[in-house]
């Protein structure tokens, strides 16, 4: 059995990394960091709470992501409001397929995917699932690996609505969806940070 930090009383400060000695006693809420002032503590203070809540949070808003229009191609003076979906059939329809496939990963199976993780994580911790640590690294770091492209999407809608300004010809406009996947991205990428990696390995110590 290893012998964690914790256990010596050594908290790592969040911000910048120096260890330093920790009263047991009240989980040193009240203490800094010598070096750069940040709180001290031994784990991330209420990471499950914070993570459960971003994550709920993300789930509820990715109703509205999905089903109100993400943005509308208008052409000629004419264009429907799409979905990520019907954008997805769409763009698959007009011969994009490849493209078809990197909107669906990067809009729909990604975000899906890496909220789920984060609630395997979440629930290894406070059920105790049986998954062994490996496994639970490689999700851990697969979420935060994960988590920098799923700005794709915002980036490609931005980059569509600034550049397509052909006047009457073709216009670019986002839809409300863009907002609230906007907000789901945002909301995953604390969620993820929230969690405290550690505590999965506090649960063989316990
Ligand atoms: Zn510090």
């Amino acid at each position: 059995m290893t012998v964690t930090a914790q256990q010596r009383g050594i908290a790592r400060c969040l911000e910048c990394g120096k260890l330093s000695r920790l009263a047991a006693s009240g989980n040193g809420h009240a203490q800094h960091c010598p070096r750069c002032s940040a709180p001290l503590s031994f784990r991330r203070i209420h990471s499950l709470q914070r993570s459960w809540a971003y994550t709920l949070a993300a789930t509820f808003l990715m109703i509205p992501a999905n089903i109100l229009p993400i943005l509308t191609v208008i052409s000629f003076g004419k264009g429907d409001p799409d979905t990520i979906m019907s954008g997805v059939v769409k763009l698959w329809q007009a011969d994009l397929q490849a493209i078809a496939a990197i909107v669906f990963i990067a809009s729909i199976a990604v975000p899906v995917i890496k909220l789920l993780i984060i609630v395997i994580l979440i629930l290894v911790v406070q059920l105790r699932l049986p998954l062994s640590k490996q496994q639970c690294t490689v999700l851990y770091r697969f979420i935060h690996f994960i988590g920098r492209w799923s700005m794709l999407d915002l980036f490609m809608i931005s980059i569509l609505v600034t550049l397509v300004h052909l006047g009457n010809i073709a216009t670019v406009e986002s839809g409300p969806a863009a907002t609230a996947f906007a907000a789901v991205v945002v909301l995953t990428l604390f969620a993820a940070n929230s969690f405290d990696p550690r505590l999965l390995w506090d649960l063989d110590n316990d």
